[in-house]
């Protein structure tokens, strides 16, 4: 039975039209995950009525003594998930992670060096667009032209140039392995702060499947609904020296109130990603990306850095062209999106299109290994994206390859439901 159902039709009309795209698509989207119910079930529940500013027993607000024990099992978890000293599991988003810890240690046009936007990084690394890049002043480094990947000698070589306060690595479009610990190096070479930022991969380091950051570098900031596959949020970790300042710095420094409906979902997401069974869906993930990236190579595709290391898959379409202009990552994603297939289309490193046009297509697989594919299935879904490129490569408006494969996928995809309890 449902209240919204007959309460609101309209809203719940919607809500089952996602639901349905959800089921009958395939999601590519490489910073998207499926929750579990579990975790669906603690961030509807009645937590959401409640103010609790501050932190577990110091609170500004009476009542709170449920809250307090759901952020402490959601903290002290998150700590024994990574190995932490101290956790901060309030920050809304991962964003507000980041903001929280510059505001934490930078004043207002202090130095920081971080990924460039267009060549990996976060737009809350320091990008000219967001409040972080307009702050605070910023270096950005980007990756090695002929390897595409990171190139740690360049890095610290810029770092002892432009001397920065603080020094963020992590992305949210890079295929390869990061090194935290040359990261941290350079860092304390030129004594500046290192923050890792394990938005998309905190699900990788979580099951050991990544090297960690947690206990390397001095601040990891994360998302929890990227491969850790929880409800969408933030989080901070620290060590215990750090812990005040920190904490501080999200509230009251960034946020009032935060959502303890979601802290509790964070909790049970923590918990999932304890078990063994997370631990080889993490690995999974991994099979499934590097599946889809051979079939990808052996088509003929260009692979970004030339494979990958983890979630996801960067296409370089520069070279997608039949008569003149290559397949640009907007229309990759628009056509792979009416056979069924959500994606995104990415900047590229020396990109030459505007971030609304792109030349690259990001490509992540946890969503569908959630939904329990495997190998044999990526590679499928491989050949269905090189079937729907190819041929709209050659003629923009054939829609001969995109209604066919739309059909093999719904059929597909019901194999795979979202989930298998309530189908
Ligand atoms: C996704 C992401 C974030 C934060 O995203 P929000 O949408 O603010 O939660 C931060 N850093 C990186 C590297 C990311 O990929």
């Amino acid at each position: 039975m449902s209240y919204l159902a007959d309460y609101d039709p309209e809203v719940y009309d919607i809500i089952e039209k996602e639901r349905l795209r959800q089921i009958n698509g395939l999601e590519l989207i490489a910073s998207e995950n499926v929750v579990s119910k579990s975790v669906l079930e603690a961030v509807g529940s009645i937590m959401t009525n409640k103010y609790a500013e501050g932190y577990p027993g110091k609170r500004y607000y009476g009542g709170c003594e449920f809250h307090d024990m759901v952020e402490n099992l959601a903290r002290d978890r998150l700590c024994k998930l990574f190995g932490a000293e101290h956790a901060n599991v309030q920050a809304v988003s991962g964003s507000q992670a980041n903001q929280a810890v510059y505001f934490a240690f930078m004043k207002h046009n202090d130095k920081m060096m971080s990924q460039d936007l267009s060549q990996g990084g976060h737009l809350s690394h320091g990008s000219p667009v967001n409040i972080t890049g307009k702050w605070y002043s910023v270096s950005h480094y980007g990756v090695d032209k002929e390897t595409e990947m990171l190139d740690y000698a360049q890095i610290a070589d810029q770092a002892r140039r432009e001397k920065p306060k603080m020094i963020v690595c992590g992305a949210s479009a890079y295929p390869r392995t990061i090194d935290f610990k040359a990261f941290k190096e350079i860092a304390e070479e030129v004594g500046a702060y290192c923050t890792a930022d394990i938005a998309h991969i905190a699900g990788l380091v979580a099951a050991g499947e990544h090297p960690t950051s947690v206990g390397v570098v001095d601040f990891t900031t994360t998302t929890t609904h990227k491969t850790l596959r929880g409800p969408r949020g933030g989080a901070i970790m620290c060590s215990d020296e750090y812990a005040k300042d920190i904490d501080r710095s999200v509230f009251p420094g960034m946020q009032g109130g935060p959502l303890m409906h979601v802290i509790a979902g964070k909790a049970v997401c923590f918990r999932e990603a304890l078990t063994p069974d997370f631990k080889e869906y993490a690995k999974q993930i991994i099979k499934n990306s590097q599946a889809m990236a051979n079939v990808l190579i052996g088509e003929g595709f260009d692979l970004v850095s030339g494979g990958t290391d983890n979630h996801l898959i960067l296409l370089d379409l520069t070279n997608l062209s039949e008569n003149g202009d290559h397949l640009t990552g907007l229309e990759a994603e628009t056509f792979l999106g009416e056979a069924g297939i959500t994606v995104n289309k990415n900047t590229i490193p020396r990109e030459k299109l505007s971030p609304f046009v792109t030349s690259g297509l990001r490509i992540g697989t946890p969503a569908v290994t959630s939904r329990g594919m495997k190998e044999k299935e990526m590679e499928q879904v491989a050949v269905w994206i090189s079937r729907v490129l190819k041929d709209v490569c050659k003629n923009r408006s054939s829609k001969t390859e995109i209604d066919a494969v739309k059909k093999e996928i719904t059929e597909f995809a019901s194999k795979f439901p979202l989930y298998p309890e309530v189908a």
